[in-house]
Order: C-alpha cells, then sequence, then structure tokens
C-alpha cells in the first residue's frame, strides 16, 4: 500500500475537476489509430494535433506490427471506426540503436542475474523494418484497401514527422 498513492490523487482531482469522458463511446472520433513506441518522449495525440476519443493507440518497444498490434487494427478498422493507420517509431529508439546482445548485457546488469533468454526484438533498419511492418498491415486479409495506411518516423528532438511511406 501506498507505492501508487501520488497517482491515485492524481487521478481523483482528474476525475473530479473536469471529467468529460463519462459516457463516451469507444470509437475513434478522427478516425485514427497509431502504433507507436513505448518511449516517454512521445505525446501521440499532441504530435497529431488530436484529443482523447479521437484515435486509437497501440504502443510497444519500436513501434512494431506485432501480432497484438494487428489485432488491435484489425478490431479498429471494423468496429471502431478507423480509417487511417499509422506506424511511428522514432529517432534514437533503444531498440533500433542497440543490438540485442547489447540489450540482453544491460538489462543482465541491472538484474544482476542472466538475460540472455530474453528477446528484445531489436530493430537493425529501422527504415526497412518500418516498410516490412506496413506490408504486414496493408496485406492483411482483413485490412481493406480503402483503410490509408502511412509510416513515419518521428524525430524526437524537433517533434517532427517524416514521411516514409
Ligand atoms: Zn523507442
Amino acid at each position: 500500500m501506498g507505492d501508487f498513492d501520488d497517482l491515485l490523487s492524481a487521478n481523483r482531482d482528474f476525475a473530479g475537476s473536469d471529467f468529460d469522458f463519462g459516457g463516451f463511446d469507444g470509437v475513434a472520433h478522427a478516425g485514427v489509430a497509431l502504433v507507436t513506441c513505448m518511449d516517454s518522449r512521445i505525446d501521440p495525440l499532441r504530435m497529431l494535433g488530436l484529443k482523447p476519443g479521437d484515435a486509437k493507440i497501440f504502443r510497444n518497444p519500436g513501434a512494431r506490427v506485432t501480432e497484438a498490434a494487428l489485432e488491435a487494427i484489425v478490431l479498429g478498422v471494423h468496429l471502431l471506426r478507423v480509417e487511417r493507420v499509422l506506424v511511428v517509431p522514432h529517432t534514437r529508439c533503444a531498440v533500433a540503436s542497440n543490438s540485442e546482445e547489447t540489450l540482453r548485457e544491460r538489462v543482465a546488469a541491472s538484474a544482476g542475474t542472466d538475460a540472455t533468454w530474453q528477446r528484445f526484438h531489436v530493430v537493425e533498419d529501422q527504415a526497412a523494418t518500418l516498410g516490412l511492418d506496413i506490408h504486414r498491415i496493408t496485406s492483411h486479409p482483413l485490412v481493406p484497401d480503402t483503410v490509408k495506411v502511412g509510416g513515419f518516423i518521428y524525430d524526437v528532438d524537433s517533434g517532427l514527422l517524416e514521411q516514409k511511406y
């Protein structure tokens, strides 16, 4: 007990003051779904000029289009009014700038125990991997051609998106 008190206190303020999402539906009001990295430098809604309620957001290390990401995209497209999908990895991403071995070594040093069995799915060529991930979406049998899919790199230093695909 107590480990989360600061966050729960902030949550009570959030719910109490001007909470206006009650009774809200769960569709993507701007028709947008976003796959991006877990990186704390990314503010996925604000960087696209969106607000809560506008977009479906799926995050993981490296912004990878995993099986779970595809599940989210298919649900978004068919049940939650998603019309455009953005895949957005970013500059200076840990999983795109370390080798699998380096990450294992760093985690092992922190954990004080063996980490050679843990996979991190590092990305060796970020742009090429983004292209493959975009293809995983566009070639998915349950993602119709009417859905627009774009691949972008987010620059964590300038805040700008650069479209690659
Ligand atoms: Zn990252």
